[in-house]
């Protein structure tokens, strides 16, 4: 079975969030299962010189509009395929800075979703699954039944959707830079009320689609979810599946982890404190007896930081710290900045994108914030746990399937869910935490009942391998 994963993002290359760990670890996870998986993604700035991929010998030409872009193909360790093209990849940013999106991402990652094919054709390497993610590579499957038709008679194609709150939204002018034929400019397949989205593109003509984890599976055909897409989503409904993410566990393992001071296990905890009064030292505390509750991740709406926000004077009176790692919105960060002054010492702001520190603030908190609006799987829980730290979470997509809601009678369960999407109820819900949490006996309970869960990418593997046998079964039928 050959598979090709086209990713905009993978560890260790390129990372934003979780499609980078999901592309990353998925291909290596295949690779050890005896599929011959490889990876493809831009080339970008900082990866060459880092990584030192070796040039294959072969360049590829892509066609956006009437102009021409030459590009040079790099390989590393034959599975992983780089894609250079200064003039898209060579930026200090991914997809924009900090300030905004780069204007011409259209041009990038159409680019891109070309290339992956070009690539294809002149390495000799015919993948009988592409493996799409999200909506910067989701042009693919409408190519391989249109203009690249001829050449991949042979190919499923699979869409993972990671995240339906990114689309891929341009002017009707992008479809010029697409190469496709003004009658691809329909409802059916990528119009979207006048505007071409890519992410359409994808959901209507892959063969399958899935999602990050059973639950949003299902969510995203719910109006209140489908982000304006539930209707195409539904349509489709017999070919979407929901298989949950792993976490690599080379990397998010306690006991060898070399980003934190002190490594521990199951059976030596003692670490585990060390590494907390490290982390209480770094954020500059000034008591490290309180409960230690932390946030690592993008500062978009989609997390819940305003309903904590709103609460934080109350979590605050129940005598807690609290450590924030994330980069993103502008006004979350300045209202997180504005708790910051005002509660100087418990409270520590790190607005950068830090893996090490991430690192140590998984290790070293007792409990992990994550109040999600939505959430399609959610990594941070499932490292959370792995680290024994207890997640708090809202029910919603793969925190549902992945947190066990702790009943403290029966000593059974993983985490502390809430429901509705309010102040008050995550408030209980930590209420409910610090409860159990002044109890060490059986919090320490609940910490080993985290950390026993296995999240490794083994079980998902062998899903994705199941579906990818079953496409090719219908598309070669
Ligand atoms: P999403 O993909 O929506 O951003 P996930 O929970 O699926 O969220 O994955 C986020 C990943 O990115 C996790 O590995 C998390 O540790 C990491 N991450 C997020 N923000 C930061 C940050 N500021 N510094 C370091 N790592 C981060």
């Amino acid at each position: 079975m050959k598979v090709l994963l086209a990713s905009s993002e993978a560890i260790p290359f390129a990372k934003t969030g979780g499609l980078a760990d999901v592309a990353g670890s998925l291909v290596n996870e295949l690779r050890n299962i005896n599929v011959n998986a490889r990876l493809i993604m831009p080339m970008y700035r900082g990866i060459k010189d880092k990584f030192a991929p070796d040039y294959t010998g072969y360049d590829i030409t892509v066609t956006l509009g009437n102009k021409k872009y030459t590009s040079s193909l790099f390989v590393r360790e034959k599975s992983l395929i780089f894609v250079e093209c200064d003039e898209f990849f060579d930026r200090s940013g991914i997809y924009g800075t900090s300030q905004a999106h780069y204007d011409d991402n259209d041009f990038r990652f159409i680019f891109f979703s070309k290339a992956v094919l070009e690539a294809c054709k002149i390495l000799g390497f015919m993948p009988d699954v592409i493996h799409c993610n999200d909506w910067h590579t989701a042009l693919i499957p409408l190519y391989i039944k249109t203009i690249y038709k001829e050449d991949f008679t042979r190919t499923a194609s699979l869409l993972t959707i990671h995240n339906l709150g990114y689309q891929g939204i341009f002017p009707e002018s992008t479809m010029t830079i697409t190469g496709l034929g003004p009658e691809m400019f329909d409802p059916k397949l990528m119009e979207f009320y006048g505007q071409v989205n890519l992410l359409k593109a994808g959901i209507t003509s892959a063969d399958a689609i899935s999602t990050v984890s059973p639950n949003y599976a299902r969510e995203i055909l719910d109006e209140g979810m489908g982000f304006g897409l539930d209707g195409v989503l539904k349509d489709r409904a017999g070919d979407i599946s929901g298989i949950i993410n792993g976490i690599d566990y080379s990397e998010w393992d306690p006991s060898k982890d070399e980003a934190i001071p002190i490594h521990y296990s199951r059976t030596d905890m003692s670490g585990k404190k060390k590494c907390k009064n490290y982390l209480i030292k770094k954020c500059g505390f000034k008591t490290g007896k309180l409960p230690l509750l932390s946030v690592v991740g993008r500062l978009a709406s989609q997390k819940g930081l305003d309903i904590l926000l709103d609460v934080a004077d109350e979590i605050f009176s129940f005598g807690v710290n609290l450590v924030v790692l994330g980069t993103g919105d502008k006004d979350i960060a300045q209202r997180l900045e504005e708790l910051s002054e005002k509660y100087t010492h418990n409270v520590s702001i790190n607005l950068l994108f830090d893996e090490d520190f991430a690192h140590l603030i998984y290790a070293g908190s007792d409990m992990i914030l994550i109040p999600s609006r939505y959430e399609p799987c959610g990594l941070s829980q499932m490292i959370g746990m792995r680290y024994g730290t207890v997640p708090i979470a809202r029910s919603t997509g793969g925190l549902k399937d992945s947190i066990k809601d702790f009943n403290a009678m029966e000593k059974k369960g993983t985490g502390f869910l809430f429901r509705d999407y309010r102040a008050s109820s995550l408030e209980e819900c930590i209420k409910r935490a610090l409860c159990v949490y002044i109890n060490n006996e059986i919090w320490e309970k609940l910490v080993m009942n985290c950390m026993k869960e296995d999240f490794s990418w083994q079980v998902s593997a062998k899903k994705y391998l199941t579906l990818y046998r079953k496409l090719l079964k219908k598309v070669r039928a």
